[in-house]
């Protein structure tokens, strides 16, 4: 090593002239170019600051090499698809809810042509883009009006702004929920302009201490779904028709926020305790809010669905126009609510409905055969078929651990938290957990149709030069 070993790095403007470089010129941006080489002259001066030996890696081809690899990692989207191998169905970080074929046509046709977003084409006249998902929310809600925005977030805002700005809005203690991403019911209700006006304890809420608060400033009673926690033991919590019940004696509103949304009972696949959409209407309620993308299988969108008037009174907010969906995610919506014509349809080409519902000896049958695939590699150290269990994940079902089915793997060589890393970077990226040492993969949340590249995914990342 020189006396003085930064002159071992060389110049950015010489860095640009070499070969490969230069060719990469070609086909980046000269200014990206120009980055990816002083990033790679900077990483090298920083190694050395630090103390640590460079080797050859100020050589001119390795350094080179080094800025092509960035260019091309920066020219690729960040967003990539993700098989996911978890087992959670709504896994929120990878994006909630896979859509069926025909959902995801129909944004891909919103997306690339124009399309009659807010036309009649019987008439030529302008219309409302949220026309063409009334009919689909009434008919699963029961609804006589709907409207939609961005997600149940915005959907929460947006009621309480339009019919309790300035009111005190009744809610049980044990319902002031914490949805993931900062949405808590205390501060939605401060941004919203509304006051929050707690009742009863975190275990036990009567209709008779909703009763008593009940004032000349009471706006709305709300029934918030605790999606992601339940309160166990000794516990009471008003029923909806109770709540339904008192707000027609004081003539208050009563909206119902369930939160996951799902439109077809699932208890028959023992998965208990999410209230169906059509349940608070039909007990009267006056609006009910909900996710699009969680038990509902669509794109993320906040559904809004009730009485006409009060619908047309948020509608008129001026948040509106703030909260609208796009035409992608409209035409996504449509199509979602489209498969929901026939329930069993729906359970059928809904994947996360299809998914969620997927017998466990079902998952058995294709965990066994997967299995004796990986075994065929010879980069691993040991493949083993086991029962597992898994949660649904994105804010519901908190306390149901569905029973499925894993294989476990030991890479050969690695650590298993290597493995997961090579994985997670590789093409397609794979997304599985990491337990006891394993890594485990569950079939329920891979398509039939990914195995053959989920495969060579695994089989890629095992491979570790040298063995
Ligand atoms: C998930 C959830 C929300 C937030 O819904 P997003 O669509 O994620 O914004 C609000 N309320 C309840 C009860 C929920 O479960």
């Amino acid at each position: 090593m020189p006396d003085n070993p930064f002159r071992l790095v060389p110049a950015v403007a010489k860095v640009l002239d070499l070969p490969a470089v230069a060719d990469a010129r070609t086909r980046h941006p000269h200014a990206a170019v120009a980055d990816a080489v002083r990033a790679e002259v900077d990483a090298l001066r920083s190694l050395i600051a630090a103390g640590h030996p460079i080797n050859g890696q100020a050589d001119p081809d390795a350094l080179a090499a080094r800025v092509v690899a960035r260019l091309e990692l920066v020219a690729k989207p960040q967003l990539r698809p993700v098989l996911n191998t978890t087992g959670i169905v709504l896994h929120t970080n990878l994006g909630r809810s896979p859509m069926a074929e025909p959902v995801a046509q129909a944004a891909y046709s919103a997306a690339r042509g124009y399309l009659n977003l807010e036309m009649s084409l019987a008439t030529g006249k302008r219309s409302s883009r949220q026309d063409p998902i009334r009919d689909g929310v009434k008919r699963i809600t029961g609804a006589d009006a709907a409207t939609v925005v961005n997600n149940c977030a915005a959907a929460t805002v947006i009621v309480l702004r339009a019919l309790a700005m300035g009111k005190e809005v009744i809610v049980s203690r044990g319902q002031l929920i914490e949805i993931g991403g900062s949405f808590r019911i205390p501060d939605i209700m401060t941004v919203s302009g509304a006051t929050l006006r707690e009742v009863g304890t975190t275990n036990i809420t009567r209709i008779g201490d909703y009763e008593k608060a009940i004032g000349p400033n009471t706006g709305l009673l709300m029934r918030i779904h605790t999606s992601n926690y339940r309160v166990r033991g000794f516990t009471k919590e008003a029923t909806i028709d109770e709540l339904v019940a008192l707000g027609k004696k004081h003539n208050i509103p009563v909206v119902d926020d369930a939160g996951s949304g799902v439109a077809v009972d699932l208890s028959a696949f023992g998965l208990p305790g999410e209230p169906v959409v059509s349940e608070g209407i039909a007990a009267g309620a006056d609006l009910v809010l909900f996710s699009g993308d969680k038990l509902l299988g669509g794109p993320q969108a906040g559904i809004i669905a009730g009485k006409a008037p009060l619908i047309q009174k948020i509608e008129k907010d001026p948040l509106m126009r703030a909260f609208r969906l796009d035409k992608m995610t409209l035409a996504a919506l449509e199509a979602t609510l489209l498969l929901y014509r026939d329930p069993a349809k729906a359970i059928r080409e809904v994947p996360t409905l299809r998914m969620l519902a997927t017998p466990l000896t079902e998952l058995r049958e294709r965990c066994r055969a997967f299995a004796a695939r990986l075994l065929e590699l010879p980069t691993l150290d040991s493949v083993e078929v086991t029962d597992d269990v898994a949660y649904v994940g994105g804010g519901s079902l908190p306390d149901v651990a569905v029973p499925t089915c894993v294989v476990a793997v030991v890479p050969k060589g690695m650590s298993e938290e290597a493995f997961a890393e090579r994985l997670r970077t590789g093409t397609p990226a794979v997304v599985g957990r990491v337990q006891g040492g394993r890594w485990l993969l569950d079939l329920r949340t891979v398509f039939a149709e990914q195995e053959d590249e989920l495969l060579a995914a695994i089989r890629a990342a095992s491979l570790v030069s040298g063995l």
